[in-house]
């Protein structure tokens, strides 16, 4: 298991927005994470990464107790996120943004990376001088997931990918996670969009006001009444 999160609890002051969290995420897996405005994903997020404090529970990466680890070393680990609304270096270069996801690793392969990541988003490539800054919303989505991967993470977490998009380049987002998937990506994708991403996932949970009310194949899940009438408004 790379990922194993038990009773994982966070709260904002008295208020507890996490209830006793369990997610596992194997080595290769694309696993969503589902639910509605508010229900606490971005919260499990940010205790992941370890930007929010855990009240209670364990988060043990590889096998190690990472739960009082600092979010830089979890980084330095390979857990890398995406954060929701992008947060792409507009006045710098397209390249220069993509270069800064790996300016923590020392080996000399940066040159190979961003050739693996213009081969992924071709239209990085075509605006690789450009300012991030002028790129549309979709494209700055792909810029946010190019430097994630030049940090060659362990597990890519994505939050909201899909938000504030047009429905055809969320088609297009989601098929380019799928990707990442199929090149050995190990990502843990957390998004409104239930439908998108479980129809992607390897395995989803359903998350509702903290806590998690059900977990399954992505496949399973997408077919779920419960799921139907609550996320896929059918
Ligand atoms: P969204 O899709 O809007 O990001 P979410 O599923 O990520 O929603 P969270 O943002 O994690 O949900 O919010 C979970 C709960 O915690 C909500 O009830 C929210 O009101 C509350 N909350 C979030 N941030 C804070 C904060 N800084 N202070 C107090 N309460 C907060």
């Amino acid at each position: 298991m790379l990922l194993e999160v038990t009773g994982l609890k966070s709260a904002y002051g008295r208020i507890e927005a996490l209830h006793g969290i369990d997610i596992q995420v194997k080595e290769g897996e694309l696993v969503a994470l589902v639910g509605a405005n508010g229900a606490g994903k971005t919260t499990f997020l940010r205790a992941l990464s370890g930007v929010q404090p855990a009240s209670a529970g364990t988060i043990r990466f590889d096998g190690v107790d990472i739960g009082r680890a600092k979010p830089e070393k979890r980084v330095e680990m390979g857990i890398c996120q995406v954060p929701e609304g992008r947060q792409v270096f507009g006045p710098l270069a397209v390249e220069d943004n993509l270069r800064l996801g790996a300016f923590r690793r020392k080996g000399k392969d940066v040159e190979a990376d961003l050739e693996k990541v213009y081969d992924t988003f071709p239209i990085l490539k075509k605006k690789r001088n450009e300012a991030a800054g002028t790129l549309s919303g979709g494209q700055q989505q792909m810029l946010a997931m190019g430097r994630a991967l030049m940090a060659h993470p362990r597990l890519l977490l994505l939050d909201e990918p899909s938000m504030g998009l047009a429905p055809l380049l969320v088609g297009e987002i989601f098929n380019i996670v799928q990707m990442l998937r199929e090149q050995g990506t190990t990502i843990l994708l957390v998004e409104q969009n239930a439908f998108s991403a479980l129809a992607i996932a390897d395995r989803g949970y359903v998350i509702e006001t903290g806590s998690i009310v059900l977990t399954d194949t992505g496949e399973a899940l997408l077919a779920d009444d419960k799921v139907k009438a609550a996320y896929l408004g059918l």
